[in-house]
């Protein structure tokens, strides 16, 4: 049966947005067709692009999210955290969010009911075009997450994450509302939950003001289809390895010369299907 959740947090605690919201600027409450029982009476950060996470581990977000640059920029108000606790909208006395696979078989299904009343809260007040509010699912048989997939949800105005737990979702509800199945690799985890931060990491920090040095993404692993380069710092003599003389050397197109052919180095051995795309690449652009 399923894990009733010990913690359940009161209702009023279901919504949190755990944006510090500014002292000025940008606030405002938005319109919603949702219980005020199950909202947090802060008001929602107008236009900031925001995360929604359904899940039955609320207390697992922000997480590793709420650390460092990500931690710095949710607090500056830079994006904005919500987490919908799915137990909440469970049926019964036990709010039971699960049941038997239909066909017989081993675990548990999350149910279509207990998840569409969820998403559909989620979904108040949110842009109905996918592109601009993407709807994910985070499944070990959705497509593989890369950068590209990062940039196109950096550029979207937010999104809603579904977390799954023990077998995962009932069918009808990825179909119903055109969900995006996402895996953050070939591996199965036991929850969505820390590919959903996974996600969100690799995706808040392609947006504008967040790292606060757009070169460093410009130049880093897979945003030009290449692995970057090896990176040292001091000191120059670390147990006899030394840093490589043109590292040293102040010639900076030298320098530039080195990282680009060690860059193409790696990706080619370590990642041929990298390193095709781009050939394939460059022959289109000749
Ligand atoms: N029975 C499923 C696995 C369920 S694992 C299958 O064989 O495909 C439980 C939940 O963990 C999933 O619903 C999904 O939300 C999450 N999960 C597991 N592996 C994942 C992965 N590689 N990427 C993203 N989410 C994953």
């Amino acid at each position: 049966m399923s894990d009733v959740n010990k913690n359940t947090p009161a209702p009023n605690a279901t919504v949190s947005n755990t944006a510090a919201p500014k002292s000025h600027g940008r606030l405002s409450i938005s319109a919603s067709v949702t219980p005020r029982a199950l909202m947090t009476d802060r008001p929602r950060l107008a236009g900031v692009w925001t995360a929604k996470i359904i899940t039955l581990f609320p207390a697992a977000f922000p997480g590793v999210l709420g650390e460092s640059l990500t931690g710095k920029a949710l607090k500056d108000g830079l994006w904005a955290l919500e987490t919908i606790d799915l137990r909440i909208f469970g049926q019964g006395k036990h709010r039971n969010v699960d049941d038997t696979p239909a066909g017989g078989g081993a675990g548990m299904v999350l149910r279509p009911d207990v998840l569409g009343r969820a998403i559909d809260m989620a979904q108040s007040g949110v842009p109905e075009n996918r592109d601009e509010w993407p709807i994910l699912y985070m499944s070990p048989r959705g497509k593989p997450l890369d950068q590209a997939m990062a940039q196109r949800f950096s550029k979207a105005r937010g999104m809603t994450v579904l977390c799954g737990r023990f077998e995962g979702v009932d069918e009808r509800v990825l179909e119903h509302y055109d969900i995006e199945e996402v895996s953050l690799g070939d591996f199965v985890l036991t929850g969505g939950e820390i590919a959903a931060q996974a996600m969100l990491d690799a995706t808040v920090r392609l947006l504008p003001d967040v790292l606060g040095n757009a070169d460093s993404i410009e130049d880093e692993s897979f945003s030009n289809g290449l692995l970057e380069h090896p990176q040292y710092t001091r000191p120059a003599d670390w147990r006899g390895h030394v840093i490589p003389d043109v590292l040293m050397s102040g010639h900076h197109g030298k320098i530039a010369d080195w990282r680009r052919a060690q860059s193409e180095e790696i990706t080619q051995t370590r990642r041929p299907d990298l390193w095709a795309a781009h050939l394939a690449r460059i022959a289109s652009e000749d």
